[in-house]
């Protein structure tokens, strides 16, 4: 083995012996990233990939965007100290940016570190406003590692425990493709979802504190209902006085091409009470926050504070990649962009047997994988296409509740050229993943 190598499995092993068992990482030899740039990122030993999950995974516009680099530089040589019992100009900037862009009226803004954290919050609203602690969600959903969050986590390959204390009614709704309502057409599944929220509410014990969903289901496999389900859902919620959360950690900042928020797609019939959101905003570091309408919002009766919510830094970060997203209109380039991968995709696995399905829409793009020429779910497919996607140069997310949906989701500044790059790459992997399991050796 070289040095690098040698070095490398060193602290693979190193990383083994410390980290709890249950912190997965991807790939049977895992990556350790050292830089990137634009849609690009380096390993330690010093290969190059073009990055088509960094997008979801907290890069919301580019690895090391100079404009984000100089205000965290800035910032950094200024102050860092974080309380929010200080005025902060760049705080109270970035939440009346975040309060007109969330579409919520009369909103407040509150930021936390993390997406799980920004759910536990709008869980601890609900249940507080509306004097109950119990909450719909959907099922395959996933909100967080949280004990509250795991509580309304569907998608049980993420949710260790059922000890919750929350009491939670999972509805249908995330998931179109496969199940009992997969036959329907869209406006048969939505009266179908609607009458299982309706026939789950008849069960439920009184008060109805909230219903919390993701848009497109991100964990889950990049799956959701047909447009406007949640606002016809939201029809029964008003009739019961129940929240409408909406979880935009994924879906948000222009992702799925066609709106600002995933929830968007969904307005027929108002807005949402409280918007959750995390992951890309600061571009990279750990910002989430919770929007709410102002009389939800305050339902809390003591006081509260934060350390690191909203703190200089991250939030000086985040003012500078709202700025480039919006400056660049990095929403309409998750639109063009976006709608030409998907058709080379579509292509491109037309005639591949262990393709059953190319879907979703903007940056945020899913391919389902089956056992070759079958219905079956087969998660060995995805981790051999990301294994091989991997020696072609190219980063992809899986997902699924059967951990078989290859998940797309690049940095919203991805160009047509390195669309057309990702797209030559993975038709690659997919074909020798294909060969593979057809030849029976894939693990
Ligand atoms: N909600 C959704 C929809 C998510 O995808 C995630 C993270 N995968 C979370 C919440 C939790 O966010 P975090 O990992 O920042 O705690």
């Amino acid at each position: 083995a070289t040095a690098t190598e040698s070095a490398h499995a060193a602290l693979h092993a190193r990383h083994l012996a410390v980290a709890p068992d249950w912190l997965a990482t991807y790939y049977a030899r895992p990556i350790e990233l050292t830089h990137g740039e634009g849609r690009h990122v380096w390993d330690a030993e010093g290969t190059r990939y073009l990055d088509f999950f960094g997008g979801i995974l907290t890069t919301m516009t580019a690895h090391a965007l100079p404009e984000v680099t100089a205000a965290v530089t800035e910032q950094a040589g200024k102050i860092l100290h974080s309380s929010t019992l200080y005025l902060s100009r760049q705080a109270v900037e970035l939440a009346e940016r975040i309060a007109r862009l969330s579409g919520i009226p009369d909103a407040r803004v509150f930021f936390t570190t993390s997406g799980t954290e920004a759910n536990d919050t709008a869980l601890l609203l609900a249940t507080t406003y509306r004097r109950s602690n119990q909450v719909l969600a959907l099922r395959n959903s996933y909100h967080g590692r949280s004990f509250t969050s795991i509580g309304i986590t569907g998608n049980t390959a993420w949710s260790p425990t059922s000890l919750s204390p929350l009491q939670t009614l999972y509805v249908h709704g995330g998931v179109r493709s496969r199940g009992p309502y997969a036959h329907l057409t869209d406006a048969q599944f939505t009266a179908a979802c609607v009458a299982d929220l309706e026939d789950i509410l008849g069960q439920a014990n009184g008060t109805v504190a909230a219903l919390i969903a993701e848009p497109v289901q991100g964990v889950g496999g990049f799956t959701s209902g047909p447009d406007g389900l949640l606002a016809a859902f939201k029809e029964v919620l008003d009739r019961h006085g129940i929240l409408w959360i909406t979880d935009e950690v994924q879906t948000g900042w222009g992702r799925t091409g066609d709106n600002f928020w995933g929830w968007q797609a969904h307005s027929g019939s108002g807005t949402p009470d409280i918007l959750t959101f995390a992951k890309g905003v600061g571009n990279g570091m750990s910002m989430g926050g919770v929007v709410a309408r102002a009389e939800v919002m305050n339902c809390l009766g003591a006081n509260s504070i934060s350390t690191f919510g909203g703190s200089p830094i991250t939030t000086a970060a985040a003012l500078a990649n709202l700025g480039y997203l919006i400056d660049h209109d990095l929403q309409g380039n998750a639109r063009r962009v976006g709608g030409l991968l998907k058709s080379r995709l579509t292509a491109i696995t037309a005639g591949l047997g262990i393709v059953r399905e190319v879907r979703g829409r903007g940056l945020m793009l899913g391919v389902e994988l089956v056992e070759p020429g079958t219905d079956t779910p087969s998660a060995a497919a995805a981790s051999a296409v990301l294994e091989a996607a991997r020696e072609h140069g190219l980063l992809i997310g899986k997902g699924g509740l059967a951990g078989n949906v290859l998940r797309i989701a690049p940095p919203l500044s991805l160009t047509v050229a390195e669309a057309e790059e990702g797209a030559e790459a993975l038709e690659a992997a997919l074909k020798q993943a294909q060969a593979e399991l057809e030849g029976g050796t894939a693990q």
